[in-house]
């Protein structure tokens, strides 16, 4: 790999599953990423057993946060009390939001019942702390739409991440607020689909991310994905917004801080001790 760097700022990578690499692997991942000029990570848990993993990874870190609850794949380990597990987790430091959480009718691994009850579960405790959720969807696209037209979901603030349900979910999406998270998908030949919510969105609404290990980018494709390769996400963006990539990397990063405020009040924090 002989990777440009990029001149300027550079991207966050809004979701990778750092805590799935061998830990011997993770230092090198990180400083290769951000040799390449990555400004964050942003790492979202796939079940409640991974919190305290992520918690020591992300404390070790300045600019790395992460998001805690359960995926859409283990949501049958969703038991009671874990709400007021999860509600604990979440005061923690490099706690950003909740997820991720969705659902995901392509794959079944959990009964699609215990979807929906995790998924309204903690989008509930989001709400009532006050934090944004990172949404996982996948062929599940009109169930998901009318769990965000329910009225206890008013108040939700989301990123749908690596979206690719075309313009017209993206459409009320982004008439909610939502932010709309684009992956790897964006520089595959074929994926059309995902390339066409870039017009029609408001550019304050996106946000780039890897998704690793999965989804590795042109020209990685095939290989496990990492965080560096995020820049390839934001260059493909930026050649569609017809930006240079610092300026489409200081948008879509105001549009991170914006959306997990809490990763804001931690960079703004000037006290000079390491707060949140
Ligand atoms: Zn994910």
């Amino acid at each position: 790999m002989s990777p440009a760097q990029l001149r300027g700022v550079g991207p966050i990578d809004s979701h990778c599953h750092l805590h799935t690499l061998p830990s011997d692997e993770r230092d090198a991942v990180i400083d290769a990423a951000r040799q390449r000029g990555v400004q964050g990570f942003l790492v979202p848990a796939i079940e409640l057993e991974d919190a305290e993993e992520i918690l020591t990874l992300c404390q070790r870190h300045d600019d790395m946060w992460c998001a805690l609850g359960v995926h859409p794949h283990s949501a049958s380990t969703w038991q009671p009390g874990h709400g007021k597990r999860l509600a604990e987790l979440l005061k923690e430091d490099r706690v950003v939001a909740v997820g991720e959480c969705g659902l995901d009718f392509h794959y079944d691994h959990s009964p699609r019942e215990d979807q929906f009850r995790a998924l309204r579960e903690q989008w509930q405790i989001a709400i009532d702390h006050d934090l944004p959720v990172i949404v996982h969807n996948r062929d599940s696209d009109q169930e998901m739409l009318e769990v965000v037209r329910e009225p206890a979901f008013g108040a939700l603030r989301a990123d749908f991440h690596s979206y690719c349900a075309g313009t017209e979910m993206a459409r009320e999406l982004l008439d909610r607020g939502f932010y709309l998270g684009l992956s790897g998908m964006l520089t595959f030949p074929r994926a059309d689909n995902v390339r066409e919510v870039i017009p029609i969105a408001p550019v304050e609404q996106l946000l780039v991310e890897t998704d690793t290990p999965y989804l590795a980018p042109v020209p990685y494709r095939g290989k496990p994905n990492r965080p560096a390769y995020v820049v390839e996400v934001l260059q493909r963006l930026a050649q569609e917004l017809k930006l240079d990539a610092a300026a489409a990397a200081e948008q879509t990063n105001a549009n991170f801080f914006r959306l997990f405020q809490r990763a804001a009040a931690e960079t703004t924090d000037n006290s000079g001790e390491a707060r949140r």
